[in-house]
This record gives structure tokens, sequence and C-alpha cells, in this order.
């Protein structure tokens, strides 16, 4: 069987770069390892409900006229018109660093804004000046690492206030310990305090759907349980893939979206990249009886929260740092209609080297789990409330259930820290995009796939 182009992987990258191509060509053909799509952001059922396994909120909201806006920008590239995803806005997040200071923030820049001025008022003017920095700030071209830490204290010059603005910035955009390079920094500043969060009005389901549905109906192809065990090379020319089952597809052009060293191993090579610490996290999530009024959280969608002295983003040595986190209200987003159930979803950093240890005792494997969930949802109970007497389902994620359900390695949602920013790994017609690429999250992702389709494939045609 031979394709003009081929995709490996069939999460957001994959689809919005095979949904772009396909508007174009339709000899487009994805190969997914999984029965189902979406990769880390994808849903499973129990109890006769689907669970979504990723999405909290989708970064990047601009309102319609905003032309130029990330996400205008992507719906244009793949022609889907903004009413088809049923947009709902965040109510309102909140960064809390516990006994110390909270922001609240929204997808008005001014709530924000507002909150730094009276909370931070000596260092207002400087925080006005780090906006300016941001603004004139060009992050896409290329430049060595920066250190976002060491700009933010220099011109903030209050540890507090950096280390708040950062932690929702890294938890949901860095795949580095303790800071970011001041590209990414902008890039996720802008998606989420400039621009702010949304998500679908139906599940993630819907949303994934939606692509395919779009991708099918422009001849596009998909395979499921179709997993890559090689890709066939001769010098720098890629021919095609072996599957699992050893059959063969010849192609033109290959892009790979399932992570810079994972890409290399299937070309039976070891990765040239430096090899640094990559970050796990568990999530769990707790299903709530649609009864539960969780009393200090009614209008928030998002609190992002540190208790400890000095907020630290790295691999723990336990198996989870409770000390940091996410707690998410998927309920509380604007406009949605009521859910039969209320969600409490919570992530914290975790070591993938410690859930490894316990990956062959399945009793110790599952007891950690459960202690995970009990010390989490006490951590969540402080900040909203009780809700352990509503709980009507609970699910707790490991870097291992990351791993075994999108072979990402070691579970690492943000995958390699060393960024190949131009999809470029040494081969004329294999190229990589998504999580390794450098654009990280749901439309950061899909922005990676199309850019890497435009840049590299359809101008060679
Ligand atoms: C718990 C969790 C919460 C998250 N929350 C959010 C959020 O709220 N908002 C947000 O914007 N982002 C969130 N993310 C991140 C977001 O899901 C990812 O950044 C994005 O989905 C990455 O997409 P991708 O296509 O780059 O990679 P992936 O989703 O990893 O896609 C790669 C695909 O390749 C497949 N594959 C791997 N190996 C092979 C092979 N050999 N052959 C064939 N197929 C293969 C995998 O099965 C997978 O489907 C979350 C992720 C997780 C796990």
């Amino acid at each position: 069987m031979h394709v003009p182009f081929l995709i490996i992987g069939g999460g957001l990258s994959g689809l919005a770069a095979a949904l772009r191509f396909a508007r174009f060509l339709p000899d487009v053909l994805i190969l997914e390892k999984h029965s189902r799509v979406g990769g880390l952001n994808s849903y499973y059922y129990r109890n006769n409900r689907l669970f979504e396994t990723g999405l909290h909120a989708i970064t990047n909201y601009a309102p319609a006229k905003t032309k130029n806006a990330p996400l205008n920008r992507l719906l244009r590239q793949l022609k889907i018109k903004r009413n088809e995803l049923d947009l709902h806005q965040q109510i309102e997040s909140e960064v809390r660093f516990l006994n110390q200071e909270a922001l609240r923030f929204s997808n008005d820049f001014s709530l924000l804004d507002a909150e730094i001025a009276a909370k931070f008022p000596t260092s207002y003017n400087r925080f006005r000046q780090l906006l300016q920095q941001i603004e004139d700030y060009d992050p896409f071209r290329p430049a060595p690492f920066i250190s976002a830490k060491k700009i933010l204290h220099e011109t903030l010059g209050d540890k507090l206030l950096v280390d708040m603005l950062l932690c929702p910035l890294m938890y949901y955009g860095s795949s580095l310990e303790n800071d970011m390079d001041f590209g990414q920094f902008v890039i996720m500043f802008r998606a989420i305090f400039l621009e702010g969060m949304f998500r679908p009005g139906g599940t993630i389901k819907d949303l994934l759907d939606l692509l395919l549905n779009h991708y099918r109906d422009y001849g596009g192809k998909i395979r499921t349980k179709a997993a890559v065990s090689h890709i066939l090379y001769s010098g720098k020319k890629v021919i095609g893939v072996e599957l699992t089952n050893g059959e063969e597809i010849r192609c033109d052009y290959l892009l790979s979206t399932i992570g810079s060293e994972e890409t290399f191993a299937l070309l039976d090579k070891p990765s040239p990249l430096e090899s640094l610490p990559r970050l796990g996290f568990v999530e769990t999530i707790f299903e709530l009886s649609p009864e539960t009024s969780l009393e200090h959280s009614e209008n928030r969608t998002i609190i992002f929260y540190n208790s400890s002295k000095t907020f630290s983003y790295q691999q723990p040595q336990s198996l989870v740092d409770f000390d940091s986190g996410v707690i998410c209200m998927p309920q509380n987003f604007q406009d949605l209609p009521p859910s039969p159930f209320k969600e409490v979803r919570t992530t914290h950093l975790a070591s993938y080297d410690q859930w490894y240890n316990l990956h062959d005792n399945q009793s110790s494997y599952n007891s950690a789990k459960d202690d995970t969930a009990l010390a989490s949802r006490e951590v969540a109970e402080k900040i909203l409330g009780n809700f352990a007497e509503n709980i009507v389902y609970r699910d707790t994620f490991t870097p291992l259930t990351i791993e075994r359900f999108t072979a990402k390695k070691q579970g690492a949602i943000y995958g390699n820290p060393v960024k190949i920013k131009d999809g470029d790994i040494g081969y004329d017609n294999l190229f990589l995009a998504g999580t390794d690429q450098g654009f990280l999250g749901i439309v950061g992702s899909m922005l990676s796939g199309v850019s890497i389709v435009n840049q590299h494939i359809l101008s060679r045609l």
C-alpha cells in the first residue's frame, strides 16, 4: 500500500495536521495505535458514563473579532466555524498560595491587572513593564534559551509574585523543571492570562468527532489499532512504516506526532537530544452527586494552588508532591447546561520512577493510587470545602497509566524538555509535530500539526 502523506498518531496534533492536509488532497492516512483517537486528550466509559482523560480547559480563548488570535487562525486553517464548537468561557480562576496571597483572573485581563495592583502595589509599575516586554517579544523567532525566571525576578523584584505568575503557566505548559524558556513563558502568558480559557459545550468526544467528521468529509482515512513498529528509510529518505502486524505502508511524506525520542526509537536510533528529567503527573477525577455544594468555589473554574513556602515545579522524590497542584471544576464554565454530576479534578506532580517501582505489584500500586486520591482529596477539601460524602465515583491516573495509553515516554504529558521547534529531525521527508515540537496543550498541539503541514509538506507539493 502507498499513500502520499502518512501520519503516526491520532492525537490532537495528528488530527489537525491530517485535516489541514485533507482540505487540499484527500490522500492522507492516520495510523493510531489505540482503538480511539485523542491521545492524551481522549475519553473512556465507566458505569455507562463518559469520562474525559485530560480536558480541564482549553487555553487561548479569543472573541471572533480578533482575527489573528491563535484560536481563530486555527479554526480558519481547519475551516471549522466557531459556532460548531459551542464555546463556553471560564467563570473565574485563581492562583492561591495558601497563607500568603490569592490572585483571581478571568478572560477579562483587567481582573488580574486589578488584583496585582491591589495586592502587589509596590510591584505594579514593574508588572506593567513586564506586560510591555511580553507584547514586544516574538516567541517564534529562533533564539537560545532565556530563563523566564531570571527575567521575571529582574523585572518584578518580588519572589511571591514571580512564583504566582509562573505556577499556572508551568502547570499548563512547561516540560522543564523550575523554569521556562522566556519564549514559552510569553506564549503561555498570552494563552492563559491575556486570552483566557474555555471549553466546548459537549465533551472531548464531541470535539474529536467534529474533527474526524470534517476529515472524513474531505476523504481522509484513519486506521485505529494500527501501531507503527518501525520507520523504514534509506539514507535520509523515509520510505514508509511497518506495523506491529508486519504490514508495510509506503509514503512520500511522514509526520510523527508521538514524540522525538519515541520517533528515533522507531528508526532504531538513539535520540541525539540532551536527556533532561521529564515531568510526570497524577490526576484524580472525583465525580460528585449533583446536589453537592462546594462552598468555597461555586464560581471557580480552576484553582492553581501552592501550600509550601517556595513554589517548586520538579519531579518529586516521593510518589506525588501534594504541595502544589491544579484543582479544576469542569462544570464551572459560563452557560453550560446542567450536568447530571459535578466533578472535581486534581493534578499534582509525580515521580515516574517511584510509580514504576510499584508496577509489578498490583496491590501496592492500587493502594498507592488509593492513598494518592485520599491525600489529594484532603488538599482539595481545604480549599473547596468538604465533598467526601458526595463522591459517587473516583479514578486516578498515574504516569504509568498515561504511558500505557499514549506510549508517551514516562507518561510525561509535556514530553521531552528539549523541543525541536522546526519539526526537522534530519530526514528529507519525515517531520515531527505535536508535544515535542514545542507547542503544548490542545490549541498548541493542533497549531503545531497545522504549521508543520504548511511549512514542510503543502509547500513542497
Ligand atoms: C491528564 C491530562 C490533562 C490535560 N489537560 C489539558 C487541558 O486542560 N488543556 C489542554 O489544552 N491540554 C491538556 N492536556 C494536554 C493535551 O492533552 C496535550 O498537550 C495534547 O493533547 C497533545 O497532543 P499530541 O497530538 O501532541 O500528542 P498525543 O496526544 O500524545 O498523541 C500522540 C498519539 O500517537 C499515538 N501513538 C503513539 N505511538 C504510536 C505508534 N507507535 N503507532 C501509532 N500511534 C502511536 C498515541 O496513542 C496518541 O494517540 C492534558 C493532558 C493530560 C494527560
